[in-house]
């Protein structure tokens, strides 16, 4: 910890010394380091001579183009915190992030400008970099400017408590927040990930005697979600760029891609949300494709349901499961867990990484036992200064450093964490609370079941029903009283959802994958269920 970079601006300057590497590849382009360098330099000097300066925000909507990580290093160097905005908002969304984080200058590719001309008025003031343009664009500073500015990295003295960058919430519970990541935040989230990545050595080792080589392999990093969440970018992106490995962006994500990139690049990890790992083991493509450079699969941003980690586990003959807890707020990872520990307690989400303190409360406030389910708090160097222009939403989610996670969670004797559900999520049953994330995970114990979703419906007598949205496997069929049936063998029956949706396609996702569960039950209260 004494030798940490300061800011994430060290950081990147210290990843120089990978020269030749690859270090991006995004079809079949492919980028050094040091022309990443060459590029991220120029960038900066760029932003500097329209006057840009150390605390203003420049802004990034774009998907998962090399560009995007070459603008977000820029940016970080000089003390500009860099604006990631979600590339699946609508015009109005647009409308309303780009009031909120007020950037200097925004970079967007040609979806987001169809989207800006739309609404003009809502980059009023606001210069514009085209990216990935077939055609120039009226008004629109074409990227190929930018990178023939040239120049070395201004010289620039970074605060650690600046923001680094404004990532907004994935907007699961309700309209996405724009919280401050700050530099010191965001190395320190590095550190828990490198942290997180020696445990997965060490767990290794007790496994199977073998120590973890002293040069270990150079990383290959899939990267299936978007870049402007902490997922991809302070978690994926950063630990790989720490290593001088190999970023693979994804454009949106598809398992018969991801297994194409895995046995073409060598991946070694892949990070996302559960279900993709789910989709990739279960692809039609999957045994006729050599994997065996995968080194851990799994996934965070949700529960991975244990019997998904045994699947992992006996599938993928190189590969142990692994899985972090985490959140926007806390810069990247709160937990993780990988490997035989991980096995060993599939419902975990592993035990706190060293920057965090980590307790459960009750709702008067008060610290509950070892054991006892309550709402995790917890307080480190990564958890966000706040939300921007949110004083109440920061009032409300931080006190005296203490992050209310919102997440319900108990912690055992070993200190690992088990997230029971989202306090939002719980279903309150006739005065029982139901936590979703049990009954998905039995649901997903019944073979035919490839997607579900579990909520509570309004019901006159208990308050609250529970309620499921399924889509099943291909070619395999199952009634919802069979569904329930399988619960009730399972799980105590009041817990057995009362309503199933079988629906003919995928569950609805948002940005960051996750199953859009509020519009799930807004669309299927309305409809009659099996
Ligand atoms: P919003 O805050 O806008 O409603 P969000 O909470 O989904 O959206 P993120 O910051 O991307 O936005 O996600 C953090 C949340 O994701 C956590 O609070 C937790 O509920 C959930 N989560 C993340 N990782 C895990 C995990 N391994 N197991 C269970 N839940 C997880
Ligand atoms: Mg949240």
């Amino acid at each position: 910890y004494k030798n940490a970079p300061p800011s994430v601006r060290e950081f990147w300057l210290s990843t120089a010394a990978f020269a030749d590497r690859t270090y991006i590849v995004y079809q079949d382009e492919r980028i050094t380091y040091a022309q990443a360098h060459q590029i991220v330099a120029s960038v900066a000097n760029w932003l500097m001579a329209q006057g840009v300066q150390p605390g203003d925000r420049v802004a990034i909507a774009m998907r998962n183009y090399p560009e995007w990580m070459l603008i977000y290093w820029a940016c970080v160097s000089i003390g500009v915190a860099a604006v990631g905005m979600n590339a699946w908002w609508t015009a109005e969304e647009m409308t309303y992030g780009l009031k909120d984080a007020a950037p200097k200058v925004l970079f967007a590719d040609a979806e987001r400008l169809a989207r800006i001309n739309e609404r003009p008025d809502m980059a009023a003031g606001v210069k514009l970099v085209g990216v990935r343009l077939d055609k120039p664009a009226a008004g629109v500073i074409p990227w190929a400017d930018v990178v023939a500015h040239g120049g070395a990295l201004p010289a620039v003295t970074v605060d650690p408590d600046a923001d680094a960058c404004i990532f907004y919430t994935s907007g699961t519970t309700g309209f996405p927040k724009g919280a401050q990541l700050t530099h010191r935040g965001c190395v320190s989230n590095l550190l828990n990930m490198m942290f997180s990545g020696a445990c997965q050595g060490l767990a290794t080792q007790r496994a199977t005697g073998v120590a973890p080589p002293a040069e270990p392999p150079i990383p290959v990093s899939l990267v299936t979600t978007p870049l402007f969440h902490v997922t991809a970018n302070n978690c994926g992106a950063y630990l790989t760029t720490a290593a001088g490995g190999t970023l693979v962006l994804m454009y949106r994500w598809d398992a018969g891609e991801a297994l194409k990139l895995i046995e073409r690049e060598k991946v070694t990890a892949m990070s996302g949300v559960p279900v993709m790992s789910r989709e990739l083991i279960t692809h039609p493509d999957f045994d006729k494709t050599d994997v065996s450079s995968l080194q851990s699969l799994g996934g965070g941003g949700a529960q991975l349901p244990p019997d998904l980690v045994h699947k992992i586990d006996s599938t993928v003959a190189t590969a142990r499961p692994n899985t972090g807890y985490g959140m926007t707020e806390t810069c990247g990872i709160i937990t993780s867990v990988s490997g035989d520990f991980f096995v060993d307690k599939p419902d975990s989400a592993g035990p706190a990484m060293p920057v965090f303190e980590a307790q459960c409360f009750d709702d008067n406030g008060k610290p509950v036992g070892p054991g006892e389910v309550g709402e995790l708090w917890v307080r480190g160097a990564s958890v966000i200064k706040g939300y921007i222009n949110r004083p109440e939403a920061t009032a409300e989610s931080i006190t005296n450093g203490w992050l209310h996670t919102g997440d319900v969670a108990r912690i055992d004797e070993d200190g690992f964490i088990f997230i029971v559900d989202r306090k939002k999520d719980m279903v309150l049953r006739g005065g029982e609370n139901v936590y979703c994330a049990e009954v998905e995970a039995t649901l997903y114990r019944h073979p035919a079941v490839a997607e579900c979703s579990v909520f509570g419906v309004p019901d006159e007598r208990l308050g609250e029903e529970v309620a499921a949205a399924v889509h099943l496997r291909p070619g395999m069929t199952a009634l919802p009283v069979e569904l329930r049936a399988h619960c009730e063998g399972l799980i105590a029956k009041h817990k057995a959802p009362r309503y199933i949706w079988i629906l003919n396609e995928a569950l609805p996702r948002n940005a960051s994958g996750k199953f859009l569960k509020r519009e799930l039950r807004e669309a299927l209260a309305l409809a009659d269920a099996g």
